[in-house]
């Protein structure tokens, strides 16, 4: 079984990416910058963000940290995505979610222009993305394509079942590998039988939040299993594939963690040079 190291993939990506950033210092004479907006202190989003500040640095990219506390007014962070959509220094910009209640999340998602939506939540980017056209691509969906891709390079014509249909997974996940020629299964809470779904794919990707509900005999032999959850539990961090039954029968497994976590952020910095070129077009 070739266990898929999404730590090592993403330092890959992020060696690429910091060449490439070089690359269009020297051709443009400025580089990509990624500006995120925090508001209030849950630690989950305060360790992201650092994690994302650290990693836009370490490839070169020009970041920024804006920080609110919890009581800031609606009106307010709409006023400051404003005025970053017309700041040319400004390619890429991220509301870490999850928000306080008193602030709409549509809202402000739809007020980030979607030329520098590099989350791809913004609903043109969702729309683009489902038509098959240019677009920002939510961070870990597209890190789990390319560990895929990593491994089946030629999807064209395989079977694949997305487990979960959020519109942060599950669904971008399914636009991406219908792009690819995949026959593709998106299944939910309310699927009939999901192991047998589950026993047609020659690719699973379980985005659902249960902890090792992917279990061994539901994974036919040879299936590429991609685990998405990050689920805590007495035991630690497990993911929605139970990792040891599972592990028998795929050919390829992410582990949780170190698999698709990582590749997340090295996402985020590639959708925010993706945005930076198209902007120089
Ligand atoms: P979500 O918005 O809660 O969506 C969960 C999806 O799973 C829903 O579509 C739900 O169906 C479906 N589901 C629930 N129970 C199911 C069942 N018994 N059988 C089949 N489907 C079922 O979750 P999410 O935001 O996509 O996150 C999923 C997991 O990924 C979580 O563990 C989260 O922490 C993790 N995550 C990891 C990363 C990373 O970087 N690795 C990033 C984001 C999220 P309905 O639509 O019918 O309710």
């Amino acid at each position: 079984m070739i266990l898929i190291d999404g730590k090592k993939a993403a330092a890959e990506l992020r060696a690429e990416l910091k060449e490439e950033v070089a690359e269009l210092k020297s051709k443009h004479n400025k580089v990509p910058g990624l500006t995120v907006i925090l508001i209030g202190d849950l630690t989950p989003s305060q360790i992201y963000v650092r994690n994302k500040e650290k990693s836009a640095n370490e490839v070169g990219l020009k970041s920024e940290v804006i920080k609110y506390s919890d009581s800031v007014e609606e009106k307010t962070v709409l006023e400051k995505i404003q005025e970053l959509n017309s700041d040319e220094t400004v390619s890429g910009i991220l509301v870490q979610l999850p928000l306080p209640k008193h602030i709409d999340k549509q809202k402000v998602i739809e007020a980030i222009d979607p030329s520098k939506d590099v989350d791809g939540f913004h609903p043109m980017n969702v729309g683009n993305l489902s038509s098959g056209y240019e677009s920002s691509i939510p961070c870990t969906p597209l890190g789990c394509y390319l560990l895929i891709k990593k491994i089946e390079p030629n999807l064209s014509g395989k079977k694949a079942v997305v487990v979960g249909r959020s519109n942060l997974n599950g669904k971008p996940m399914t636009q991406l590998l219908l792009k690819e020629n995949c026959t593709v299964t998106i299944t939910h809470s309310k699927t009939k039988d999901l192991k047998a779904e589950c026993l047609e794919a020659d690719i699973i990707v379980a985005a659902v939040g249960i902890p090792e509900l992917v279990r061994g005999d539901w994974v036919k032999k040879d299936a590429i299993v991609i685990d998405v959850g990050i689920n805590k539990t007495d035991n630690g961090i497990v993911g929605d594939v139970h990792f040891d039954e599972v592990s028998k029968n795929a050919k390829a497994l992410t582990p949780v963690p170190g698999g698709v976590g990582p590749m997340t952020i090295a996402c985020l910095l590639k959708n925010t040079i993706d945005c930076f070129k198209r902007s120089q077009i």
